[in-house]
């Protein structure tokens, strides 16, 4: 018998974790959903971490954080995050990971592939470090579902989408790193994996949870028909005017207002109050950046690049002004964890954007990418020694999808899209309390309709609708239970 962690998600925060544990003396097993390390936030990322390193104290830093986020975070997190994230930078770059820092940040962005996935250099190198050590991968399989032994985990049913083969996986320790949930929504950044499914794992065992009201909203994201859904670097307003429909620069104005000198401060401190105000110039007739203001200069200028997020060439071609909304980027909440990742489960651990905590109801930018890598290491160096060992095999376990299927069901690709766009007008970046409730009706019959599935994507969308309903749900009964605005969360009645 072993002693085995498994561990669910192959973004920073699995794989980190997954090297700890295995350098702790634990047999590793990574799921994902696809490859291990493409489609997930942190191959998406800008690759910016932001920390208290090279100068800047802790002290410092572990105030923005704290005040960033109105003061919801759990403080024992945020102290963690602040002591701890230079050493554990200097453990990965021990490992081989290739990281630069400066005063107050660090950047995998060097080894990006190009200008748009500016993690995956960074998950590229986590991989093959945990490949070497012995971790092993099990790619396209999705859990379903956590075994309970005596009120401990005590094993992963799985699924793998391509074949449709079931199994369980006995395991003595399981870490969640599933990510958040952007794609319960029609305006995310984020890519279509992410889906929740941590959320309804977690939930399905009773694991407690917080702050799910606290959705970040990025505050531009091009939303020209025909575009891709991505951000554009709120430092943006610094090179272009961003007008709304009268061609006022209302951001600009509103910036001076908040007492901020540039873009990149918004982007740290206050995507939260930025956020807002970019839905409600965008419900008024529309938010526009100007890019006819650019030079073809400004165009090669690697600053501008990184804030047009899209390959600067393009726009070239397209110098007119370009309308602009905001979308979905992060979840705050999530699962409730202790300093190393324990959940209220005994034996299920967590780390990475699925938990909730660290940044209470709004985050700082950069924060993200510097919790997967504390918390993602304290998780697995800690579920490697409290691991028990695992039992023998168990049985593979039912269709766990949350409808049921037959051949004559509505297509599931639709009826996500349903969903999602119903999400986005009722948990979106403006919210009412009556829509709020309808949405949680719709959810109560949508539980209720059969799905047709045809081929494997259709299987992997259908067992992604569990976890779009649970996070749904959850981030509704708190969005409606908090009446009050507050970080995130805007309630205009
Ligand atoms: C466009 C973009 C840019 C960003 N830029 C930055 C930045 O520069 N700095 C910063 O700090 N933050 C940034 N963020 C946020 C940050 O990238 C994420 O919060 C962070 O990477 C999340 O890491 P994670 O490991 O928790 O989850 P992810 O990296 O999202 O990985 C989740 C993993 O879980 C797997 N998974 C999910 N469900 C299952 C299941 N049921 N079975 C098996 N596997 C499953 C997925 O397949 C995936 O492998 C950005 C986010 C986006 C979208």
């Amino acid at each position: 018998m072993t002693k085995r962690v498994t561990v669910i998600g192959s973004g920073g925060a699995g794989l980190v974790a997954a090297i700890a544990a295995r350098k702790a003396g634990a047999d590793v097993v990574v799921l994902s959903k696809t490859t291990r390390t493409t489609a997930t936030c942190t191959a998406y990322a800008a690759g910016v971490f932001s920390l208290a390193c090279c100068g800047l104290s802790p002290d410092e830093y572990f105030k923005k954080t704290m005040e960033t986020g109105h003061y919801l975070n759990d403080s024992a997190l945020v102290k963690i995050l602040t002591e701890e994230a230079e050493s554990t930078f200097q453990t990965l770059m021990r490992w081989g990971v290739r990281i630069k820092m400066k005063k107050g940040s660090a950047s995998v962005r060097a080894t990006a592939p190009n200008g748009l996935m500016g993690g995956a250099g960074f998950t590229g190198e986590l991989a093959a470090i945990a490949e070497s050590e012995g971790v092993r991968f099990l790619d396209w399989t999705v859990a379903t579902s956590l075994r309970l032994e005596r009120g401990r985990v005590a094993g992963v049913e799985m699924e793998n989408w391509r074949t449709g083969e079931r199994t369980c996986i006995p395991s003595g320790a399981v870490i969640l790193a599933t990510g958040g949930g952007g794609q319960i929504y029609s305006h995310t950044d984020n890519p279509g994996r992410i889906t929740g499914d941590g959320y309804a794992l977690a939930s399905d065992i009773g694991a407690v949870f917080r702050d799910m009201e606290f959705v970040q909203f990025y505050p531009l994201g091009w939303a020209e028909p025909g575009f891709p859904k991505w951000m554009a670097d709120v430092e943006l307003v610094d090179f272009v005017r961003i007008t709304d429909a009268e061609g006022r620069e209302f951001l600009k104005e509103a910036m001076k207002e908040w007492g901020y000198k540039s873009g990149s401060e918004v982007s740290l401190y206050a995507r939260d109050k930025c956020a807002r105000l970019m839905a409600e110039k965008s419900a008024e007739g529309g938010v526009f950046a100007h890019l006819e203001d650019l030079t073809d200069g400004q165009l090669k200028d690697p600053k501008v690049q990184y804030c047009l997020t899209l390959n600067a060439e393009f726009f070239r071609s397209v110098k007119r002004p370009l309308r602009m909304a905001p979308l979905e980027h992060y979840f705050c909440g999530g699962v409730v964890i202790d300093g190393f990742g324990r959940t209220s489960v005994d034996g299920l651990y967590a780390c990475g954007e699925v938990t909730g905590g660290v940044d209470g109801a709004n985050r700082v930018g950069g924060n993200a990418l510097t919790n997967i890598v504390v918390f993602g290491y304290r998780a697995g160096n800690i579920a490697a020694k409290e691991c028990e060992k695992s039992l023998g095999p168990l049985d593979a376990g039912e269709w766990r999808g949350l409808h049921a299927i037959s051949e004559k069901g509505e297509r599931p690709g639709v009826l996500r899209k349903e969903l999602q766009e119903k999400a986005w007008e009722a948990l979106g970046p403006v919210r009412r309390g009556r829509q709020i409730e309808e949405f949680l009706g719709y959810l109560g019959d949508f539980e209720n309709r059969t799905i047709g599935v045809e081929t494997p994507l259709d299987r992997l969308f259908a067992l992604e609708m569990k976890g779009l309903h649970a996070t749904a749900k959850a981030v509704a009964e708190a969005a409606l239970k908090r009446k009050e605005s507050l970080g995130t969360h805007w309630r205009i009645d």
